[in-house]
C-alpha cells in the first residue's frame, strides 16, 4: 500500500539555512524538473554571484507567479518511503496565519539552527509556535556543520541547548542532526565528515515520522461546518476531528444539549452510505428526529462532551502590530465555532528567551501570552492538552487574523449540556 503524504513545516531563524535544506532536499530526491539547477547556476555565474539553493526556490517560485508550474507554498517532494509536501514556504507572510488558523496542520516540523550560531530568538519562538500548534513530532537540524568544521563538541553544545528549551515546552525532539544543507551532508546520504554521529539522516527522520493521527478511541468530536437540505433529507455535514461514530449512535450536541440518534452516514470518499466513520473523515449524517443544529455545534456522545465555558484561560500568539488590549472584544473562532469574546486579563506575557513570565495589560506582535477570555455565550471546547483540534483556536479583529491560542484551563466550567 502506498504511504500517505506526510505535511511538513520547515522553521528556523532567518538565514539559518532553510530554503537551502529545501532546496537539497528536492534535488537530491530527483524531485526538480530538469536541467533547474544548471540553469540558476549559469545565471549566478553570469552575474558573477556564487549559487545559493534559494535560487532555485526563488526561479520556481517566479515561474509559478507566471502560472507555470510549480506552487512553492506547496511543495511536493518524494522519497522512496512516500510522498511529502512542504505546507508553507518560510518567510511567506501568510505561514504563522495559516498554521495559527489550522489552515495548514502539519504533521511534523525541522527546527534549523546555524551550528555556528546556535539557537537565537527566532529560534525560539518557532520552536514556541511548534508547542502552541500541537505539532508533536519535531527533529532539529543543526546547520551548517561545515563552517565548525564538523566539531562534535559545537554539535553537541548547541543540541544540549535546544534540547533543555524544548525540554520546557514538553517536546522532545526526535533527532537532533549535524548537517551541511550547503554540501549535501547528512541530507540524503551519510557524511563521512561526522563518523561520531550515529543518528538517522534528514530523509531518514522525515521516513520515520508518522502522519498525524488523531486515534479513534478519543471522545467524539464532529463539529458542524453545515446543514444542507438536498431534498426531503437533512444533512449535517462536518469533519471529525476525534473518535468515531456509527449508525444508530445517539448524539447529544453542544451548545444546546440537543440529542438524536444517527440513521445514516456518508462519507464523501466512498459512493456509498457507511455504517461507521472515524477522525480525519469528511462526512454527512442524517438523524431520526429533527432537532436544531447548526454551523459551530459540536456534536459527540454523551460520555465524552466537551466543556462549556464563558471563561477560558489561553496561551496565545499575537501576530499583528495592534497590540492585544484587556477590554477589548474579539471574535474566537474554535473548531466551527464563531464567539464573540473580551479580553478579561492578560495574566502573564511569556518571554520566549527564558520562558520567564511577567503580568501585563497588553500583547504585541510576536509575543506569547497566557490571557483570560469571557465569552457571553457558552462555548464547546476542550483543553489543547486532551484534544488539540477542538482545543485551539484563532483571534479574529474585523476581517483579520490577530493570533492563535490553545486553551490551557477553564476558568468557570458550567457543567456540559445542562
Ligand atoms: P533561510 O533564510 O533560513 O532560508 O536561509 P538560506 O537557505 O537562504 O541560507 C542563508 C545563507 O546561509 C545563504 O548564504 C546560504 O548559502 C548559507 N548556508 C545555508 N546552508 C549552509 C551550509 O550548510 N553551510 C554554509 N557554510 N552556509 C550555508
Amino acid at each position: 500500500m502506498p504511504h500517505s503524504q506526510l505535511r511538513i513545516v520547515i522553521v528556523g531563524h532567518v538565514d539559518h539555512g532553510k530554503s537551502t535544506l529545501i532546496g537539497r532536499l528536492l534535488n537530491d530526491t530527483g524531485s526538480l524538473p530538469d536541467g533547474k539547477v544548471e540553469q540558476v547556476r549559469e545565471m549566478s555565474r553570469k552575474r558573477g554571484m556564487p549559487f545559493e539553493w534559494a535560487f532555485v526556490m526563488d526561479a520556481l517560485q517566479a515561474e509559478r507567479d507566471q502560472g507555470i508550474t510549480i506552487d512553492t507554498t506547496q511543495i511536493h517532494f518524494k522519497t522512496r518511503q512516500r510522498p511529502y509536501v512542504i505546507i508553507d514556504a518560510p518567510g511567506h507572510t501568510e505561514f504563522l496565519k495559516n498554521m495559527v488558523t489550522g489552515a495548514s496542520q502539519a504533521d511534523a516540523a525541522l527546527l534549523v539552527i546555524d551550528a555556528d550560531e546556535g539557537a537565537l530568538e527566532q529560534s525560539r519562538r518557532h520552536a514556541f509556535l511548534l508547542h502552541l500548534l500541537g505539532v508533536r513530532q519535531v527533529a532539529v537540524v543543526v546547520n551548517k556543520m561545515d563552517k565548525v568544521e564538523f566539531s562534535s563538541r559545537r554539535y553537541e553544545a548547541v543540541a544540549q541547548e535546544i534540547k533543555d528549551y524544548l525540554a520546557e515546552l514538553g517536546l522532545q525532539p526526535r533527532a537532533v542532526i549535524p548537517v551541511s544543507a550547503r554540501n549535501g551532508d547528512n541530507i540524503v546520504t551519510r557524511s563521512e565528515l561526522s563518523d561520531w554521529y550515529l543518528g538517522p539522516t534528514v530523509i531518514e527522520q522525515l521516513d520515520a515520522f508518522r502522519p498525524q493521527q488523531t486515534s479513534p478511541d478519543q471522545p467524539l468530536r464532529l463539529p458542524l461546518q453545515d446543514v444542507y437540505k438536498p431534498d426531503d433529507r437533512r444533512i449535517l455535514a462536518g469533519r471529525i476531528e476525534s473518535g468515531r461514530l456509527r449508525v444508530g449512535d445517539t448524539l447529544h450536541f453542544s451548545p444546546t444539549g440537543a440529542s438524536a440518534k444517527v440513521v445514516s452516514i456518508e462519507a464523501w470518499n466512498h459512493p456509498e452510505t457507511v455504517l461507521s466513520a472515524q477522525a480525519g473523515q469528511s462526512i454527512g449524517i442524517t438523524l431520526d428526529k429533527r432537532i436544531f443544529a447548526e454551523r459551530g455545534h459540536i456534536a459527540h456522545h454523551q460520555a465524552d462532551a466537551p466543556t462549556l465555558a464563558h471563561r477560558l484561560s489561553v496561551r496565545l500568539f499575537w501576530l499583528v502590530s495592534d497590540p492585544l488590549v484587556v477590554g477589548k472584544t474579539y471574535t474566537l473562532k474554535i473548531a466551527t465555532a464563531e464567539h464573540r469574546v473580551t479580553v478579561e486579563q492578560v495574566t502573564a506575557v511569556i518571554d520566549v528567551e527564558d520562558l520567564s513570565s511577567t503580568p501585563g495589560k497588553a500583547v504585541r506582535r510576536n509575543e506569547v501570552a497566557e490571557v483570560v477570555l469571557r465569552s457571553r455565550s457558552p462555548i464547546a471546547l476542550d483543553l489543547a492538552s486532551d484534544l488539540p483540534r477542538t482545543g485551539r483556536g484563532a483571534l479574529i479583529d474585523g476581517n483579520d487574523v490577530v493570533g492563535g491560542c490553545l486553551v490551557v484551563e477553564i476558568e468557570d466550567a458550567a457543567a456540559a449540556n445542562i
